[in-house]
């Protein structure tokens, strides 16, 4: 079902997750902009198109159950398709999707690739799900999408508790029921069928790479960084190898859904990776405290990095780390209570709009690999995805000072020019 643009839209403050994505914050920083008028205020404020679908599918024990479906596609004036990832959780609601997809709108202008921003989702539980139901379920929801997806109009990824196979489903139900075989329509893929070399780490890449541009910009020596890792998952896993193995920065702590890891001299990395993936988690790990998380996220460090959820670094963080920097690896993991407290206190938050946009990046790497049927090596990908951060963050390291504000300000504020302009020139 197809829902008519504004009919669930509320005001974005009540359902906001991040200050980019409350109306408050938007206005704010788009006055400052010059040029910028009320009505383009009343555009980025509501989505293009905001989708539920119910999907009904039959469970392995006969019984047939009904999921909500959502894809919610916030804003595409800088042309190209809505992009954006497609979570499973049982507290996914129109609300939080509508929240994400508005923050793939900014990080797809602030890094310029020529994406607009989307995110879709189902409310479901997807540990109590066989993968047989699960690939009922992905295949049903595709369809229910219909022509809502497609290689030049919205291409989905995958988010929280989906992965290369769910994309693989998705591929296969569009090409079947659109006779149509282009890979582009979803991005995540496998190697096997069209993904790109680069993509599983591009997200924890990135975070890495606007991390070491900002420590330099600070006269920090990256080497010399003590750095603390909540969630060690897709992202924060691969912040903790490549922050070890190239930068060479001491990981003091790490945390999981289970509890956290500490040592003041430094983790071992390597054994630690080797140990989570022979036992499954990281508790018990030798020669190091176990704590709570809550516990972690308050200990000395010098770079703080959230890497699991929103809305995990609250006041309370924020009035008692000792951090000089913290990097938004998640999605909104700074409340909007804390931001302001980190701000009055001066330290540093790289907002996530530009610290992990390193997914969406090597996404779109991967749909103009499939468009021009020829692979890139994983060098090329690295380089170009290196590349697109760096100028983003200058771009951003600029604004931030001859605005005289915070970085997520002078993101935002980077973002929303491109897009402006984009609806001025296209008129509407
Ligand atoms: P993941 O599911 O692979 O890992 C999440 C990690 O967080 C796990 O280690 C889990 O144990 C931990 N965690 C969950 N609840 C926790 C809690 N209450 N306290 C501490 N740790 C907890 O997810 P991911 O792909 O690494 O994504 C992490 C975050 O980064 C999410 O906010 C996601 O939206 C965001 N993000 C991911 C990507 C990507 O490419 N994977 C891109 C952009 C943003």
């Amino acid at each position: 079902m197809s829902v008519a643009p504004g009919i669930f839209q509320k005001n974005l403050d009540e359902t906001s997750l991040s200050s980019e994505t409350t109306a408050n914050f938007m206005d704010a920083v788009a006055k400052k902009i010059p040029g910028f008028d009320d009505s383009m205020l009343n555009i980025i404020t509501h989505s293009k198109r905001e989708i539920i679908v119910e999907i009904p599918i039959r469970l392995d024990n006969g019984k047939v159950s009904v999921f909500r479906g959502y894809r919610v596609q916030h804003n595409n004036s800088r042309g190209g398709p809505f992009k954006g990832g497609i979570r499973y959780h049982h507290e996914v609601n129109l609300a939080e999707v509508r929240g994400l997809a508005i923050l793939m709108t900014w990080k797809a202008a602030l890094v310029r690739i020529p994406f607009g921003g989307a995110k879709g989702g189902i409310a479901c539980e997807p540990k109590k799900l066989s993968l047989t139901e699960l690939e009922r379920l992905t295949r049903a929801y595709t369809e229910h999408l219909g022509d809502n997806i497609g290689p030049y109009y919205d291409v989905p990824a995958p988010d929280v508790n989906t992965n290369s196979q769910v994309m693989a489903w998705m591929f296969d139900e569009y090409a079947k029921s659109h006779n149509n075989c282009s890979l582009a329509v979803v991005t995540g893929k496998p190697i096997e069928i069209g993904g790109s070399q680069g993509r599983e780490e591009a997200t924890g890449r990135g975070v890495v790479i606007v991390t070491r541009e900002l420590l330099k910009e600070l006269g920090l020596n990256p080497a010399e960084q003590r750095i603390i890792i909540q969630g060690f998952g897709n992202v924060g896993s691969y912040v903790a190898r490549i922050m070890h193995y190239e930068v060479g920065a001491k990981i003091i702590g790490i945390s999981t859904v289970e509890g956290a890891i500490y040592n003041e001299n430094g983790l071992n990395i390597p054994e630690l990776l080797s140990y989570q993936a022979k036992h499954g988690t990281i508790k018990d790990f030798p020669n190091c405290d176990w704590m709570s998380n809550e516990e972690m996220l308050l200990q000395d460090c010098d770079v703080l990095i959230p890497a699991a959820l929103a809305g995990s670094v609250d006041a309370e963080v924020a009035q008692k780390t000792n951090a000089k920097v913290i990097v938004e690896a998640a999605n909104a993991p700074v409340t909007i209570e804390a931001d302001a407290i980190l701000n009055e206190r001066k330290i540093y938050v790289v907002p996530g709009i530009l610290a992990n946009p390193g997914g969406v990046i090597v996404s779109y790497f991967e749909w103009v690999q499939n468009l021009q049927q020829l692979y890139w090596t994983y060098e090329d990908v690295v380089g170009r995805l290196e590349k697109l951060i760096v100028d983003a963050y200058k771009r951003t390291y600029t604004a931030s000072i001859e605005h005289n504000c915070s970085l997520r300000e002078a993101a935002l504020r980077v973002a929303l020019i491109d897009v402006i302009k984009s609806i001025k020139l296209r008129g509407f």
